[in-house]
């Protein structure tokens, strides 16, 4: 007999990665522009890339599992909040995992589904977060809060230190970069944040991880000029699809959903993640590239589709 697992792991499948992935692991991504992953299209900031050239020959050290010069740093960048407000992991994945951990079992968790297409402005976060029965977690996922343009939501770590049961996860892993190091943060009720570490692998941020993202938010107006480059290259996304006459959703995130076929871009050379996986069949989310990427897309639905067509 082998061993019993949780009967509940039956249903599951594992993880599928996007075409990208599997296509780049192959070695056959080279000649596509790939706008799959929201990644950013350009690599860590040269102060991220000293930092790691600097720890490297201190690899056969392990890290500090407390994380301290990083929460320090997440700390500084957000005004009011102090290190025991500060959670980190390996990805903000990691930091949305161990606060539901912190729940007793046998809970119920919602979601909104497609979650890039609820807007809620930061008063309507507040008063939903005001409106919830105090033993309900709000977890917000900002993994792109670095690409909102929009006043309306503005310094929304601040509802977690106003309350105590609010959390704000965020990541290195969009416009920091640094996807491929996995690191993220969160910002919490000083007693959220103590008991997520209870339940964090303490070693689960690496060496490399830690001096990097460290340097790269000690870096922040690089970030920030980053992140408006993505800013105005989505503005001019999103009017290609205008003017060509595909719907499409606006967005404060590094991606625009639009109502064009991921099969058309790719015969463009471009690869986008497919819409029907996301609950739009027929339509693509595009990540915002670099220049010459995107230049790839405004061609691709100018022409409507089709290289050399
Ligand atoms: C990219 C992304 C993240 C980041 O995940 P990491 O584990 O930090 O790489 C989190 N939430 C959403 C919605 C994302 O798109």
């Amino acid at each position: 007999m082998p061993p019993a697992f949780r009967s509940e792991l039956n249903s599951l499948r594992t993880y599928v990665p996007p075409k990208s992935w599997r296509m780049a692991a192959e070695g056959k991504a080279d000649d596509y522009a790939k706008l799959t992953s929201n990644e950013l299209a350009f690599g860590p900031l040269p102060e991220a890339e000293a930092a790691l050239s600097e720890v490297l020959p201190r690899a056969n050290r392990s890290p500090d599992s407390h994380v301290s010069r990083l929460r320090e740093v997440i700390a500084g960048a957000n005004a009011g909040a102090e290190t025991r407000n500060v959670l980190v992991g390996n990805g903000s994945s990691e930091v949305l995992l161990n606060a539901l951990q912190l729940l007793p079992a046998g809970g119920e968790i919602v979601y909104p589904w497609p979650s890039f297409s609820l807007y809620l402005t930061l008063d309507v976060v507040r008063d939903l977060a005001a409106a919830l029965p105090h033993h309900v977690l709000l977890i917000l996922d900002e993994a792109y809060v670095e690409f909102v343009d929009d006043p309306a939501y503005g310094d929304s770590h601040t509802l977690a230190l106003e309350t105590e049961n609010v959390v704000v996860a965020r990541t290195f892993s969009k416009a920091h970069g640094l996807a491929g190091l996995r690191c993220g943060y969160g910002i919490a009720p000083a007693r959220i944040a103590d008991y997520a570490e209870r339940v964090r692998f303490p070693v689960s941020v690496n060496l490399a991880a830690q001096v990097a993202a460290t340097a790269s938010m000690m870096a922040e107006e690089k970030v920030r000029a980053r992140a408006e480059f993505v800013v105005g290259e989505r503005a001019r996304l999103q009017e290609a699809f205008g003017r060509a006459g595909l719907d499409n959703i606006p967005s404060q995130g590094n991606f625009v959903m639009v109502g064009f076929e991921a099969a058309e871009f790719e015969k463009s050379g471009i690869l986008v993640r497919e819409g029907g996986a996301l609950g739009y069949p027929g339509w693509s989310r595009v990540t915002v590239g670099n220049s010459e990427e995107n230049d790839r897309v405004v061609e691709a639905v100018s022409s409507g589709g089709g290289r050399g067509a």
